[in-house]
């Protein structure tokens, strides 16, 4: 079931904020993304390679489809034809092969740096130690790389009632971001897209600077 009156108005008040509202689909059928759609949303971002998959052959082929879950090397061949923006970059190894399968097809693929953020150990993602490694690699092989392009940065906050703690995660992301705008990728303007916030802190995340918010339960109901 889509929630069409909490979708307007989250729609709307994002519009207003400059943030970009990805519909998280996950476990949700094709009929409620269609709905979502005749709504006007193009964003939606799912979590299984399968899933979507089978949901991006069915469904109209102008909906942007945000790979907001882990993603494993092997399954990038899947997505890769098709996807609009991976948020879940975890490691080199993964980003050197969604290269590879973007340099078959001749596409350039989007993707956000997944930073772990949390206090959970449970989420993915680089630590700082790691993003500078990344950064030194990166501007040693911008070349090699030229079949993906780094958008920016996705990260999740602890679940946590405590909302300073919430709020301190995704500042130190926005400060994290904004180092390596004015470092690794000083001179490409497309790192512009700054991914934190869920249905339960996305207020907090654009609060802390988050332009793009990933938004599931609020607008499509829980999730069984
Ligand atoms: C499921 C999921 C969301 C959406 O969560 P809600 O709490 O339902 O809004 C956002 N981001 C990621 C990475 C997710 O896995």
């Amino acid at each position: 079931m889509v929630n069409t009156q909490a979708y307007l108005s989250l729609s709307e008040q994002l519009k207003i904020q400059n943030t970009t509202l990805v519909a998280v689909s996950k476990l949700k059928s094709a009929a409620d993304i269609q709905a979502m759609y005749a709504l006007g949303q193009r964003d939606f971002g799912e979590n299984y390679v399968q899933e979507l998959m089978e949901k991006e052959a069915e469904l109209p082929k102008d909906i942007r489809w945000h790979f907001i879950g882990h993603l494993q090397s092997n399954k990038v061949k899947y997505i890769a034809p098709f996807v609009h923006l991976i948020h879940g970059v975890d490691s080199l190894k993964l980003l050197l092969e969604i290269n590879k399968q973007g340099k078959k097809l001749g596409r350039v693929i989007d993707c956000l740096l997944q930073v772990h953020i949390a206090t959970e150990d449970t989420k993915f993602g680089f630590d700082n130690t790691e993003l500078f490694q990344f950064g030194t690699y990166y501007e040693a092989n911008r070349t090699e790389l030229s079949h993906v392009r780094i958008r920016g940065m996705m990260g999740m906050a602890s679940f946590s009632e405590d909302e300073n703690q919430v709020r301190k995660e995704f500042n130190a992301l926005k400060q994290t971001f904004e180092v390596h705008k004015g470092s690794t990728f000083l001179f490409e303007q497309s790192f512009d897209t700054l991914s934190m916030g869920m249905s339960g802190d996305y207020e907090l995340a654009i609060a802390e600077g988050s332009n793009m918010v990933r938004i599931g339960s609020l607008l499509f109901g829980r999730r069984n």
